[in-house]
């Protein structure tokens, strides 16, 4: 089995994948996914359980190590812990890790730890109840907190808290996200807000970019740097003076990540996209349901895995919008 990291046209490894189980979610955040005007992939569209693992375990033979979980809100779809037990169980994954808005997650915390996962991502733009009711759409904010709290004590390490910061929304919280790594050793991470999917509002009077949320930051003391560690994502690392957590910057838009992406998308529809920011998707469910045979699906992942753009141009001109649904995609 060839399993050395396949490199792109760059030289670049290609080691992780995102995987989106479902576009469903328990939120109806007004960025990514809105009470009204939503589309949702047909129920026999989305990919079973089996065609996932199928397509995982041909991944890893083109070097995929790390996948990451998401969607859509993952712990939402039935049947999710038995698919990731059984998930966890492919040898040749070096990591499996979770991104949930943290809704379920008090009730599942143990059982996805029983699994094997130690890291998970939660995603939490506000600290205020009522604010974070309006972002969301839902009155969940004492249930996220809990979740959190339940995978502190059960030992997840680390905590990485994803906050996308929205300009006159909730970036006057930012403070108070950074302050937590003092408290707590959890990894807030900052996200920039992306122009993705048709009905995210996205504009510049609501982007918040990367070097302005550091420099408020900065007002709390300096930011020490960390080192990138072993899979090398995307967030600049660092930490305040004292701090038990860590600070990370993921700045999507004005920091330049593409040719560090290691990343390849498996959407739940079944389609491989290889960035975020190009339209350029690869059904691959069909042909699997068509009963092609390994070698071409391997084909199509090492096509999708080669045609992975080195650049999508500096934000000086403009972010390039993604037309699909993050939720479709897999965020
Ligand atoms: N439901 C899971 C969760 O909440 O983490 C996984 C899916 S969600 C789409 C993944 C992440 O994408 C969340 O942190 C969400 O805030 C982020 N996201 C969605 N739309 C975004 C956008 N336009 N810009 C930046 N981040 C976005």
């Amino acid at each position: 089995m060839g399993s050395e990291p396949f490199m792109n046209k760059s030289k670049r490894p290609i080691n992780y994948l995102r995987l989106s189980v479902t576009d469903r979610c328990n939120l109806r955040c007004t960025y990514c996914m809105p009470e009204e005007g939503c589309a949702f992939v047909q129920h026999e569209e989305i990919l079973t359980y089996e065609e996932i693992l199928h397509l995982v375990r041909l991944s890893v033979q083109s070097g995929i190590r790390k996948v990451r979980l998401t969607g859509g809100e993952p712990l939402v779809r039935k049947g999710f812990l038995g698919f990731l037990e059984r998930l966890c169980a492919i040898e040749e994954l070096n990591e499996v890790t979770l991104t949930t808005n943290g809704v379920l997650l008090k009730e599942f915390a143990a059982d996805i730890k029983d699994c094997g996962i130690c890291r998970i991502n939660v995603s939490l733009d506000s600290l205020k109840k009522e604010r974070f009711s309006h972002i969301t759409g839902r009155d969940s904010f004492e249930r996220v907190w809990q979740g959190i709290q339940e995978a502190d004590r059960l030992g997840f390490s680390p905590i990485k808290i994803n906050m996308v910061a929205l300009k006159g929304i909730n970036d006057d919280e930012i403070l108070d996200f950074a302050r937590l790594t003092l408290e707590k050793p959890y990894h807030v991470r900052f996200i920039e807000f992306m122009p993705v999917g048709a009905q995210n509002c996205w504009s510049w009077e609501k982007f918040i970019s990367t070097d302005e949320i550091r420099s408020r930051i900065e007002t709390l003391g300096a930011l020490r740097p960390i080192k990138a560690d072993r899979f090398g994502g995307p967030a600049e690392r660092f930490a305040l003076d004292g701090s038990k957590g860590e600070i990370g910057f993921i700045g999507a838009l004005s920091n330049h990540f593409c040719t560090q992406c290691n990343r390849l998308r498996l959407t739940a529809e079944g389609h491989l996209r290889s960035c975020l920011f190009s339209e350029q998707e690869i059904d691959i469910k069909t042909p699997l349901r068509n009963g092609n045979h390994d070698g071409h699906l391997l084909d199509l992942i090492r096509l999708a895995m080669e045609g992975k753009p080195e650049e999508r141009g500096p934000l000086g001109q403009g972010p390039r919008k993604c037309i699909r649904q993050m939720s479709t995609i897999g965020g």
